[in-house]
């Protein structure tokens, strides 16, 4: 199943809830956000019927995400039902972290296969400020928690200039000490960041050239064929990390991501203004042959390259104006559109 640009119909990012029990400044940094109606968002039965006809049309490797996923009542319930496809490779949860150390030994004995936590900083009033809540001793516990039952995990950290850029080694040195593969992010101009702009973005290079002043030579490591976001890199006494370049190098040529919201929505990038309904015609019985049509339509006319677009663009400012965003259409946020 391939899209215009012969990228195939592989990746599948669920949002399993909308609401975050954080404030990270990038990614929900407003006061008042308008929630995704209760009455809206999909059973666990429903994420898993549509699931059943994205893994019959190529899906291999989906990743639970949010909003925070841990906040959805019993996630490792939904974890079991689609641990248990046949056809999916890869069953993976992006989270904060904060409530993992509780959940933790659940998600594994329901099948989760791989675990992201998220953490931008190892200074807990750094981390206050950025996220507006005391949390970085549990986020340390989650972390922990997933070395102990994973062995290995990742660590997502957003750069941003000014804010942590002066903990890339630091956070070097933490993955090591938890066997967790730091992937350093491009600040992304996605939804409602409203506090993006050019200047605060730490790019690819910058990193690197950070992180050579400290460790001496980084090789690239090849990865041929790889559709994954981040470029991965290795020190020299064989520490590996990765950089997410999507602000300045973006992906999209290989991109064979998309992304389901908690109500049902599919969106085919993550700049994409529009999506696809398709809880409507789930609740209304649609028979999982004629999903299959109306998904394998959209995957096949898909021509996005979000990201790609936005460097082209000359003067880039913040995607959406957040007054209109968060008024009119909360799918067009990070946190609901998972990231
Ligand atoms: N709450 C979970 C978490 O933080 O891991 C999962 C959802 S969160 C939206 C998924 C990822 O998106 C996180 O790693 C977060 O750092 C990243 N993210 C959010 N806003 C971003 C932005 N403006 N630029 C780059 N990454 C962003
Ligand atoms: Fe932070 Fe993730 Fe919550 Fe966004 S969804 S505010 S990145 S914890
Ligand atoms: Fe894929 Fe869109 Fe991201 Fe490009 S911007 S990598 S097409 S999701």
């Amino acid at each position: 199943m391939n899209d215009t640009l012969g990228r195939p119909l592989r990746n599948l990012r669920l949002s399993v809830t909308d609401r975050c029990n954080l404030r990270c400044e990038y990614c929900m940094p407003e006061e008042d956000y308008v929630w995704l109606p209760r009455e809206d968002v999909l059973q666990f039965e429903e994420i898993s019927a549509l699931a059943d006809v994205f893994v019959s049309l190529g899906v291999d490797k989906i990743r639970l995400t949010g909003g925070e996923p841990l906040l959805r009542r019993d996630v490792a319930a939904l974890v079991r039902m689609i641990a248990a496809k046949p056809g999916l490779n890869d069953l993976a949860l992006t989270t904060n972290g904060v409530l993992l150390a509780d959940q933790i030994d659940a998600l594994k004995a329901a099948g989760l296969q791989r675990i992201t936590v998220s953490l931008d900083t190892l200074h807990a009033e750094r981390f206050k400020s950025l996220t507006r809540f005391d949390q970085l001793d549990a986020v340390h516990a989650g972390i922990a928690a997933a070395h102990r039952a994973f062995g290995r995990l990742k660590i997502d950290t957003v750069v941003i200039r000014g804010v942590n850029d002066d903990e890339l080694v630091a956070l070097i040195e933490y993955g090591r000490a938890v066997n967790g593969e730091i992937r350093f992010i491009e600040y992304m101009d996605v939804g409602g960041a409203s506090r993006w702009s050019p200047d605060r973005v730490v790019s690819r290079r910058d990193i690197l050239e950070a992180l050579t002043r400290r460790y001496g030579a980084i090789v690239q490591v090849d990865e041929p064929g790889s559709s994954a976001p981040a470029d991965r890199y290795a020190l020299a006494d064989g520490t590996t990390f990765g950089i997410i370049a999507s602000t300045t190098d973006p992906f999209c040529r290989t991109c064979d991501r998309s992304r389901l919201t908690a109500d049902g929505m599919w969106y085919l990038c993550l700049y994409a203004t529009r999506g696809l309904d398709l809880r409507a015609p789930l609740r209304a019985g649609m028979a999982a042959a004629e999903l299959r049509g109306l998904i394998g339509k959209g995957w096949g006319a898909r021509d996005d390259r979000g990201a790609e677009d936005r460097v082209a663009l000359g003067d880039r400012r913040a995607f959406v104006p957040v007054q209109d965003l968060l008024r009119k259409d909360p799918h067009l946020e990070m946190h609901t559109r998972g990231g």
